[in-house]
């Protein structure tokens, strides 16, 4: 069997708040195989933000095990963990996050740069895809709220990374503009063979996953999709 690209195993997560011991993640069994998708729903509050700050190691673990690329990461340090967010990481933000003193194309070349990579091949198909070639000596502040998460995704994709995280992406966006960067980033990954970890509160954007997950009282649980038929056949 193919081995995960992320396996958390029974992986807790408290916060120390005041005199209280919260916790948020409680003992969570977790895998992400290369190049699939996942959704992860959950209300406000539930932990979802913490699980991926977890996974790209923002947040150490309280207890239990996170894997990487099917490495222990109990033993890493800072030139590990650089290596590994330089290298095989994506993330996209609700606020898309640019870097506001440089233009679209030096937005997206970022994570190359850091990698000693320069705009190649795949940079043109990514801006072609999104639609936005023809903005790339624009300003990333002059942009619309669709236009600049569209760089971002660009620039979460431009070093063709194995993992994105993206933590409602959409929830800037209005309903039009928030389906077409699903669709899109969902393609693009796609043809990068990047597996996506996607929190959303939507369940539209959800569905682009293959597979969703419910975050509750600490504790994940499989989502049955249980579409309605788009057509009534009788
Ligand atoms: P969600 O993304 O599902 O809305 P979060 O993961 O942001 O939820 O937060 C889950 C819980 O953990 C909240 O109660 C939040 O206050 C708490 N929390 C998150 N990060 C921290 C932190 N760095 N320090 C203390 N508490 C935190
Ligand atoms: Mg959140």
């Amino acid at each position: 069997m193919e081995s995960p690209l992320v396996a958390l195993h029974h992986a807790t997560k408290s916060f120390v708040d005041g005199k209280e011991n919260h916790r948020v993640l409680n003992d969570i069994e977790f895998s992400l195989l290369p190049s699939s998708s996942v959704a992860l729903t959950g209300a406000s509050g539930s932990g979802k933000s913490t699980l991926l700050n977890v996974i790209a190691g923002f947040e150490p673990l309280t207890s239990g095990e996170l894997h990487l690329d099917g490495q222990n990461t109990a033993s890493w340090k800072d030139p590990q963990w650089s290596r590994f967010r330089h290298q095989q990481l994506g993330v996209v933000f609700q606020q898309f996050n640019l870097l506001t003193p440089l233009n679209v194309k030096q937005n997206i070349a970022f994570p190359l740069n850091l990698n000693r990579r320069s705009w190649n091949d795949w940079c043109d198909h990514l801006v072609d895809t999104l639609g936005i070639s023809t903005l790339l000596n624009r300003h990333v502040a002059s942009l619309s709220g669709g236009q600049q998460q569209r760089v971002a995704i660009a620039r979460a994709l431009a070093h063709q990374p194995k993992l994105l995280l993206a933590d409602e992406p959409t929830g800037n966006l209005d309903q039009k503009a928030g389906m077409e960067v699903m669709a899109l980033l969902t393609e693009i990954a796609s043809q990068g063979n990047t597996a996506i970890l996607l929190v959303t509160h939507s369940l539209e954007c959800a569905d682009f996953m293959q597979t969703r997950l419910h975050l509750q009282n600490g504790h994940l649980t499989t989502q049955d999709l249980n579409r309605e038929p788009l057509y009534d056949l009788h």
